[in-house]
């Protein structure tokens, strides 16, 4: 039976490292302004290094964050659609292309944006490939180092796979919008996660519908302690 970790930043690890990076990605999709809802908003987790936007025309619609009607919000989407990985999750704010950006300092093995972004350097995604750990994209960043001698950072691309429990979603929250989707809730201090929705094929992915979160088998969570890879906190999570 496959076990389910919801990986974080090891704060005391990482403080270890210098290593501190201020970027975000190329390309974006708008937010939303949804006048079924009411909800001006944009999601977060939902970033897509490997896809490339820089052959499409209307790229520039792409690279300024701000809000826009469901309906040209809609229209962008069909753009990059193609584009995605099949099946993708394509939110408001679904973010795109290179981590563009400064670092500076000496980076461990893994460096974290919030929960939600994760970089590996290269050396150690490649000691976990090696390893057997399946399903590892790594997108290039375009981070500038003031010194010459850079560590080569991949960002993660953890595609949206499984589910949280529908019963550890609160009671309280409102339903799906039906028309641009929104479907906020807080992040329950007991996550559990649909076990009929979990991937069988990925020892890292992200869930479809709290995409902050990144889950790990025990597949990863195995070879990052037996590779003593350091920044990584790990909770097993309940399945049901
Ligand atoms: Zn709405």
């Amino acid at each position: 039976m496959t076990r389910f970790f919801w990986l974080r930043e090891d704060e005391a690890a990482t403080a270890a490292f210098s290593g501190s990076f201020n970027a975000a990605h190329k390309w974006s999709l708008p937010g939303v302004k949804c006048s079924a809802c009411g909800a001006t908003w944009s999601s977060w987790g939902n970033h897509y290094p490997l896809v490339d936007l820089s052959q499409l025309p209307e790229r520039a619609a792409f690279e300024k964050a701000r809000p826009e009607s469901f309906t040209e919000f809609s229209r962008l989407r069909e753009l990059v659609r193609p584009l995605a990985p099949p099946d993708a999750e394509l939110p408001p704010g679904a973010a795109f292309g290179p981590l563009v950006g400064t670092a500076s300092g000496e980076f461990g093995p893994f460096a974290w944006q919030g929960t939600s972004l994760l970089l590996v350097r290269r050396d150690a995604m490649e000691r976990l490939q090696a390893e057997g750990v399946r399903g590892l994209l790594g997108g290039q960043t375009e981070l500038r180092f003031r010194k010459k001698e850079s560590p080569e950072l991949l960002d993660l691309q953890l595609e949206p796979r499984g589910l949280l429990h529908p019963e550890c979603i609160p009671s309280d929250a409102s339903p799906p919008c039906p028309t641009c989707g929104r479907h906020a809730f807080a992040r329950p201090d007991a996550p559990i996660l649909a076990a009929a929705s979990l991937p069988a094929d990925v020892d890292a992915f992200r869930l479809v519908n709290f995409a902050t979160m990144i889950i790990g088998t025990d597949r990863f969570v195995d070879a990052v302690r037996r590779l003593g890879l350091e920044g990584i906190a790990c909770r097993e999570l309940p399945t049901r």
